[in-house]
């Protein structure tokens, strides 16, 4: 079994509960959404961990492709930059796993890379740019 993060982005033709329907029914795998946005034109993403057989996961990605979706497996790891970050909160809630989050008492934003799947949600958020994806 392995846990794959997954990004899905979709428009107005497409229907969303109809991707996590067929990872369940047509490849036995266990989907979990960490976010979901729609804009107001219908179009948006999703950000999915999906846990199942290796063999499965590619299929799935593959399946999804063919329904029309724009899908990408997260990789990489982001780096934050604790002396250029101002701990302004502008990205912490933007992040789906609250793995960027205040320090309790201190409020200064901290990042924990264990929980952080590399979704690159709170990148664009920050204006002096102490966080970067590196791939
Ligand atoms: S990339 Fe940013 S928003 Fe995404 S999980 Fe990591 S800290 Fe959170
Ligand atoms: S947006 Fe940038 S400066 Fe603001 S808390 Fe997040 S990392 Fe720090």
């Amino acid at each position: 079994m392995v846990d794959h993060k997954i990004r899905i982005d979709f428009n107005e033709g497409n229907v969303l509960e109809s991707v996590t329907y067929t990872l369940v029914s047509e490849f036995d795998l266990r989907p979990n959404v960490l976010r979901a946005d729609i804009d107001g034109d219908g179009s948006g993403f999703m950000l999915l961990s999906i846990v199942g057989e290796e063999e499965n996961v590619c299929r799935a990605m593959a399946r999804i492709r063919d329904m029309g979706f724009s899908v990408r497996e997260l990789s990489g790891h982001i780096i934050h930059d604790t002396e250029r970050c101002w701990s302004c909160g502008a990205c912490v809630s933007l992040c789906p796993t609250r793995s960027i989050h205040h320090e309790e008492g201190t409020m200064r934003v901290l990042l924990d890379t264990g929980t952080c799947i590399a979704c690159g949600s709170c990148i664009n958020a920050c204006s002096v740019k102490a966080i970067q994806l590196e791939l």
